[in-house]
């Protein structure tokens, strides 16, 4: 059992994290929900001894302390931070990776089976053992920044914001991976600012707002919580604060410390709202069929219903050779090319254009036993 009491962090006269008190068990899955700035990423590097900030507060382990300990001999006990941005090594091959995870004295002598677990648990990893890091998706890479810390045979994993850059189905997969995970008997403390899918999984969770844990639950009362919903399932609009539930003898939460929130990475439009293209299309349909009417004329509603059609035609397009694309083993044949219906006569001069993103071609390599970089 991981037990935090007490914990803050200040960087310089600038507190972060104030007086925070939880615990993670064995097998269970624990989700720390909050807003930019809230200190979340602060707990997390506090505990895996990496925070460049002042700390002080009790950390305990089962019966091992873990305040004052350097990162190594942290996870030496069996406390490992993955952290936010993953911090793979790029140019190393996939397995060397995961054998760097098994580096910690106490994974040593059980790198094999360690190794099998984590190729069990991530069968992506273990097709692509011989490739260069940097070349794998993102997804792919998270996967293997999680696998790594599972190399180093942890009891506590903790994960700063994994889902973070990552599509919704991957998120989902990942989320899946965490879950596996937790029936390993690890236990999994968590920081996401995706509320939804992290709370379906997980046992408990706590509210970190400005420093402070201001409620904590098990995951399924928080995810029923109108107040929670509201602050963090995006119900209601605009984003509220959880009403704190302070110990009767607890001093007064300080105000938000005036510095300026980080700007937080963008995620895409769909990644937020876990829509398809075409759900997309159909809600803009909708938003326009909706929208005040200013009587078009005919020919402009024909030509409008034209856009529309022709629209649906690309759409449809799309998502059929991304479903090949993602059916299709890697290296298979070049994908269909889209199928663009001819313009309308009418329609020719104002034909919508649809920038296609391409991803950029992709390069494989291997490492040779020699140590040499190899293209496939
Ligand atoms: P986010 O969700 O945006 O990542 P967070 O809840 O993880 O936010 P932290 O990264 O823990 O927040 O930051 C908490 C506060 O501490 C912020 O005000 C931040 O600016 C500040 N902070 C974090 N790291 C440092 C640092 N190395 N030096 C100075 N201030 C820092």
């Amino acid at each position: 059992m991981l037990e935090v009491k007490g914990l803050s962090a200040a960087y310089g006269q600038h507190p972060s994290l104030n007086e925070v008190s939880l615990s993670v068990a064995q097998g269970e899955i624990v989700v720390i929900l909050g807003a930019n700035g809230a200190g979340k990423s602060t707990l997390l590097r506090a505990i895996a001894g990496i925070c460049e900030g002042e700390v002080s507060g009790e950390i305990r382990l089962g019966a091992d302390a873990l305040t004052g300990l350097s990162p190594d001999q942290i996870v030496e006990k069996g406390v490992v931070l993955v952290p936010e941005g993953r911090g793979i090594f790029g140019d190393l091959a996939v397995k060397e990776n995961l054998l760097l995870g098994a580096y910690p004295a106490r994974a040593r002598h059980g790198e094999r089976e360690n190794l099998d677990r984590v190729l069990g648990l991530f069968p992506t990893l273990r097709e692509r053992q011989g490739q260069v890091a940097r070349t794998m998706s993102g997804g792919e890479q998270q996967m293997l920044a999680i696998g790594r810390a599972m190399m180093s045979a942890p009891e506590i994993l903790m994960l700063d914001e994994p889902s973070l850059g990552l599509s919704p189905l991957l998120c989902k997969e990942l989320f899946q991976n965490l879950a596996q995970v937790r029936s390993l008997g690890i236990g999994v403390l968590l920081v996401e600012q995706n509320a939804k899918q992290s709370l379906a999984i997980a046992d408990r969770g706590y509210l970190l707002e400005n420093t402070r844990i201001v409620h904590e639950d098990t995951a399924a009362r928080l995810a029923g919580d109108p107040a929670v919903q509201k602050a963090y399932l995006g119900a209601g609009g605009q984003r509220a604060s959880v009403p704190a539930t302070p110990a009767p003898d607890a001093a007064p939460a300080p105000s938000p410390p005036a510095v300026a929130a980080r700007p937080q990475p963008q995620r895409s439009a769909d990644q937020q709202a876990g829509l398809s293209i075409t759900d997309l299309v159909a809600k803009a349909a909708r938003q326009s069929a909706s929208a005040p009417s200013h009587a078009p004329s005919d020919a402009s509603a024909t030509a409008n219903r034209l856009a529309s059609d022709r629209l649906t035609v690309v759409v449809k397009d799309i998502e059929e050779a991304a479903k090949a694309a993602r059916s299709r083993p890697a290296h298979a044949a070049k994908p269909a090319a889209v199928r663009t219906p001819a313009p309308h006569p009418q329609q020719a001069a104002r034909t919508p254009v649809i920038e296609v993103y391409r991803r950029p071609r992709v390069e494989v390599y291997r490492r040779r036993p020699s140590g040499q970089l190899e293209r496939e």
